[in-house]
């Protein structure tokens, strides 16, 4: 009798996941994994320079837009955004995300948050995110990173 019945538990229990992975043929939502941030993943950026930005995105339903925001954290409401809509990156399934963002010479140093989201052409959307210093580049002749 205790065997029927967990017999009987296992088999409700592999019907509904059953259920689960097949409603419908929907795609995954987009997935992106943020490989770098900031040259060797320091997550360190300059006032005035560039931070160097790497992911690996995965898009079932195929790339719509790629956005990226770096919010300063002070709570001053200062951004910086950009997108992509048109590209390598669009239309694709998979791509290597590989861009540089400016860092404008009035943006305000201190921490950052950094989000980048994905939305493909089923509707879906993703959001990876990472912390950032933004510092005053160090004016020392002669200090310049390649
Ligand atoms: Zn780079």
């Amino acid at each position: 009798m205790k065997k029927i019945a967990s017999f009987l538990i296992a088999l409700v229990l592999a019907g509904l996941f059953f259920a689960a992975c097949n409603r419908g043929d929907e795609l995954a939502p987009p997935k992106i994994l943020l490989t770098e941030v900031g040259h060797d993943n320091s997550h360190v950026a300059y006032i005035g320079d560039d931070i160097h930005l790497e992911a690996d995105i995965e898009a079932e339903g195929r790339i719509k837009s790629i956005f990226v925001e770096l919010s300063h954290e002070a709570g001053n409401g200062y951004k910086i955004v950009e997108e992509w809509t048109s590209g390598k990156y669009i239309g694709v399934k998979n791509t290597e995300f590989h861009e540089h963002i400016d860092i404008p010479t009035n943006a305000p140093e201190g921490e950052y948050h950094l989000y980048l989201t994905v939305a493909d052409r089923e509707g879906n959307q993703s959001q990876a995110s990472a912390s950032v210093d933004i510092r005053t580049p160090n004016q020392l002749p002669n200090v310049r990173k390649s």
